[in-house]
């Protein structure tokens, strides 16, 4: 497969993982501490609700997406977030409170 349309395929399993775990139209999941949904729609991003044991990083976007599809299907539990609800998670994960079954 080429660089580009392993991007691009990339990019197709990502938007049907997505809707796959919150449904069309996607949004973000996150609930705020008034116990309202954050509800963005823009930057969304798949997040491993226990954490994970590798860097995302480190995988191109096939192999990722390849990766997180197939956590789905084995139950690891993936949430989606918006970019900025992500990075707050983000934080806290690395501020060890990692567990990942
Ligand atoms: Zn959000």
């Amino acid at each position: 497969m080429s660089d580009s349309r392993a991007i691009e395929t990339a990019r197709e399993l990502r938007a049907m993982l997505i809707i796959r775990l919150v449904g069309f139209p996607a949004s973000c999941q996150k609930v705020k501490p008034d116990g309202t949904r954050c509800g963005r729609t823009e930057d969304l991003q798949i997040e491993h609700c226990d954490g994970r044991p590798y860097q995302p990083r480190e995988l191109d976007s096939y192999s990722r997406i390849r990766r997180y599809w197939l956590e789905y299907l084995r139950g690891v539990r993936l949430s989606v977030y918006c970019k900025p609800c992500n990075g707050n998670q983000g934080a806290r994960i690395r501020n060890g409170q990692f567990r990942f079954a």
